[in-house]
């Protein structure tokens, strides 16, 4: 059966032979937005060939920089869309260290309309938690949650939130909107000038150290904090086998705290970094064989919540050059359901029913975005992906859609591919393709 299928679909659109969550081979209809009919032998006005192909709920990313405003020469809202439209999400959640800043209604509405322009994934904007990011006083929190584009997660993301007393002023305000403050887990003193994960390979490679507890101490504070003024903490890319093992114990205690892991997290080690190849400059960095362990664990039983893809694209000028001038960061949209196969799915750790729950279910959720992350059911949203996860394909730089092209995967051969993806029941990609409207 081949793809048969047009633009701009005005009818219903079937999607045979899909193994819904890994469960059941089954047809899904869908019909006006919507998901209308699941069940065999369900015809449609077109139909899509969904045969070796698992069925899960758009992917929602809570964690993407898109760069516009200020950097279009890394990434626009248009082209990360289309990257993220390609790694089958729905919805992606701009941070907002752009320039402008994303502080105050004005521009987060501007990046809400540029997303709603775009059409291919619900683009939620992040509202930056202090002004310009400077960590000195509050951004306009109730504004941003007020305007068009209700904002309610909250993040200075790049830079950590460092005075305890503004986190925890943060962090009362945002109950009055049931919003959450995403924490870059960051002692800023104890990282000046750090390079790479701290312990005997940076010692060894000559690179300024960054110590786990840098990450972990802020952590462990802001639990505190959340428990005491009772409100929600989401704490972003989780890489130390310590911080799983503090949410963990805020988790135990009844706190209401959420976090998340990024696919390159639990894919590299430190190890990579011998090579001095700047393409594995991230922050918070890549850690030690003991500490992706964790973070697996961490994932696989519940004390980290979702997978969240930290899609930070920088131009070749701002990655090719020596490690220590190079800037952090890579990009992640197009190969998260591929890595996340590869570590959690293949080996045992997550069915497919709990890769919808922390790619999509969960991060929509804590982002209160409610017509995103839905179960696959009669009558949920049409966001719908099908992956296949045994095609093979070897990551090509030049292929993506992204607006830059610093992917640590390049010239891997990562296990599955993004067949299809559906937004409120329009095709934005179909056999692998970005559908250009
Ligand atoms: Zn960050």
């Amino acid at each position: 059966m081949s793809n048969q299928i047009s633009k701009n679909v005005t009818g219903s659109i079937v999607l045979k032979n899909v193994n819904l969550l890994g469960q059941q081979v089954t047809d899904i209809l869908l019909t006006d937005g919507v998901i209308s009919q699941i069940g065999p032998n369900l015809s449609g006005n077109q139909q899509v060939d969904g045969t070796g192909c698992v069925a899960l709920p758009g992917l929602v990313d809570l964690h993407t920089h898109l760069r516009e405003p200020g950097r279009e020469d890394a990434e626009t809202v248009l082209s990360g869309s289309r990257a993220a439209a390609k790694g089958g999400f729905t919805c992606v959640h701009a941070m907002a260290n752009t320039n402008p800043v994303a502080d105050t209604a004005g521009v987060v509405e501007q990046v809400w309309r540029l997303g709603q322009d775009a059409g291919l994934v619900d683009v939620r904007p992040v509202g930056a938690v202090t002004k310009n990011l400077e960590g000195t006083a509050l951004a306009e929190l109730g504004a941003m949650a007020d305007s068009a584009a209700q904002v309610r997660v909250f993040s200075d993301d790049g830079k950590c939130v460092h005075d305890p007393a503004l986190m925890r002023r943060a962090l009362e305000y945002v109950k009055a909107f049931d919003g959450v403050v995403a924490q870059h887990a960051q002692e800023p003193r104890l990282t000046d000038g750090a390079q790479m994960n701290e312990g005997e390979l940076s010692g060894k490679l000559g690179l300024a150290g960054w110590p786990a507890v840098a990450e972990e101490a802020i952590i462990a504070r802001d639990v505190l904090l959340a428990e005491h003024v009772g409100s929600r903490l989401h704490v972003c890319h989780l890489s130390t086998a310590g911080s799983v093992e503090i949410i963990r114990w805020a988790k135990s205690r009844g706190i209401n705290v959420t976090a998340e892991v990024t696919p390159h997290h639990l894919f590299f080690t430190d190890e990579v970094v011998s090579s001095y190849d700047p393409i594995y400059k991230v922050n918070p960095p890549l850690r030690t064989a003991k500490d992706v362990q964790a973070v697996r664990d961490g994932l696989a039983d519940g004390t980290i919540d979702i997978v969240a893809t930290d899609h930070a694209p920088h131009p070749a000028e701002d990655k090719d050059c020596e490690w220590s001038a190079a800037a952090f960061g890579m990009t992640g949209l197009e190969s998260a359901l591929a890595i996340v196969n590869a570590t959690m799915v293949q080996t045992g750790k997550l069915t497919w029913g709990q890769v919808a729950q922390v790619m999509s279910i969960n991060p929509a959720k804590i982002g209160r975005v409610t017509d995103q992350g839905q179960p696959l059911e009669v009558g949920s949203p049409a966001n719908i992906v099908l992956f296949n996860p045994t095609v093979e394909l070897k990551v090509d730089p030049n292929q993506s859609e992204s607006g830059s092209r610093n992917t640590p995967y390049r010239e891997l051969t990562l296990p599955g591919q993004v067949v299809a993806t559906f937004f409120h029941g329009q095709p934005t990609v179909l056999a692998g393709q970005v559908v250009s409207y």
